[in-house]
């Protein structure tokens, strides 16, 4: 069969256009597309991960990034019940970019080196005795268009159309937190620092407030399975109630909202999900790899965009796209993923439920120890954060 392209990449987020990097790099033929126009909003807290940097760094983005506002943080303070928890991130600052110009960056970059359609909403997929071969999408509400190639990559986000139309979606309510994103101006904060809030009627869940430059603070509320508070108020209060809560300070009474609250799911890399099939592969948040302990996807979604780029490099020279032959994929994140993921799970459920010789310990004593490994250190405190 004569293919359009080698690969097909759905979604020009983060998973997606490191993976159309990748696959440039590879000297394979692919075409991005995605139904948004760049640049684009994503709902996220902004904090771009250590992992993502050395990818920026391999496809020379580094300094697109000092081009555009981002704030370079120095360390993150969390609060609970009367404590907080300062941890340096020492000669390895971390950096808050707005997504709007983060996977605009990333966007470009790969529109320079691949094929990319924008406004190009994929609808479905072509198969064959169950072997996927390609997309039948639709650009800007126009006639329904074909494209053929050897793999379609997935990286569609967590609402993945490549997902549901292979019948993989599934929502699990045990491995999917939900999460609310406003941006704010007028709130102080030390304007290096991540902060991040637990309060009792809303643990494992929690509030951050990070900062994004220009007097702007990116404000939102994760909340994980467990939470009980999930069953019993809409997010939306949730997040306006919090953001007045006394332990704050009062630091929200002269802020004001810039733009909507918007709410988005994050599937958790609590569970093995399908990664890859008959023609097809899975990456970022449409392969569920949002850390299971904090939420953020960033990091995970471009390492499986860059795996996929130089396993495919190999499997599209032959003739075989089956599942057998894409399992290397699947081998390669998983060994690289989830190490981490395990740690993230099993401190989870310690954190929830100490073991015995841990119970004298507060939350953020046990965080430190455990999951800082004594990194940070433990005060106590009537502060606000501010
Ligand atoms: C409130 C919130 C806060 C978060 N904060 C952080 C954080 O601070 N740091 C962090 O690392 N992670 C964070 N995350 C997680 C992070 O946003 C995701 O893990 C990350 O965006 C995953 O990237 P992706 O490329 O897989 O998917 P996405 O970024 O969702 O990109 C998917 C792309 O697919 C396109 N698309 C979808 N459907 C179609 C279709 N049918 N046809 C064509 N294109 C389509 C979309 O337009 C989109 O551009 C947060 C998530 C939420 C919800």
């Amino acid at each position: 069969m004569q293919y359009d392209y080698d690969l097909i990449v759905v979604g020009g987020g983060p998973a997606g256009a490191t993976m159309a990097l990748s696959a440039a790099r590879q000297k394979l033929r692919a075409l991005l597309v995605d139904k948004a126009t760049f640049p684009r909003d994503k709902v996220c807290g902004d904090a771009i991960p250590p992992r993502c940097h050395p990818i920026l760094a391999e496809y020379g983005l580094t300094a697109a990034i000092e081009r555009v506002p981002h704030i370079r943080v120095t360390g993150e303070r969390i609060f609970a019940a009367g404590e907080n928890l300062q941890v340096s991130f020492g000669n390895q600052p971390q950096i808050i970019c707005p997504r709007i110009h983060f996977d605009n960056i990333l966007f470009q970059a790969a529109k320079a080196r691949v094929d990319t359609r924008e406004g190009c909403t994929v609808l479905d997929l072509l198969r064959e005795n169950g072997q996927v071969y390609g997309i039948r999408a639709q650009m800007n509400r126009g006639a329904p268009l074909e494209i053929t190639a050897k793999v379609v990559a997935g990286a569609d986000g967590f609402n993945s159309i490549v997902k549901r139309r292979l019948g993989l979606y599934r929502y699990r309510r045990a491995h999917w937190a939900v999460a609310t994103r406003a941006y704010y101006s007028g709130v102080p904060v030390a304007s290096t620092e991540f902060e991040i809030h637990y309060f009792d009627e809303l643990w494992p869940g929690y509030l951050w407030i990070f900062p994004v430059g220009d007097g702007r603070v990116n404000v939102g509320v994760g909340l994980f399975p467990t939470d009980r508070t999930r069953n019993h108020i809409s997010l939306r209060d949730l997040h306006l109630n919090l953001v007045q809560h006394p332990s704050l300070g009062g630091r929200f009474t002269h802020a004001e909202m810039q733009g909507r609250l918007r709410g988005w799911n994050l599937p958790l890399a609590s569970v093995r999900r399908v990664l890859h099939g008959d023609g097809f592969i899975l990456a970022g948040d449409a392969a569920g790899l949002v850390d299971p302990l904090w939420g953020h996807g960033i990091d995970n979604a471009m390492i499986s965009g860059r795996i996929a780029g130089n396993v495919l490099a190999r499997v599209c020279r032959g003739q075989d796209f089956s599942a057998a032959a894409l399992q290397p994929y699947a081998d390669a994140v998983r060994q690289e993923l989830w190490p981490y993921f395990r740690f993230a799970r099993r401190f989870r459920t310690q954190w929830q439920n100490p073991p015995a010789r841990r119970q004298q310990m507060s939350r953020l004593e046990l965080l430190n120890r455990v999951y800082f490994r004594n990194r940070g250190v433990v005060r106590r405190s009537e502060a606000t954060g501010y």
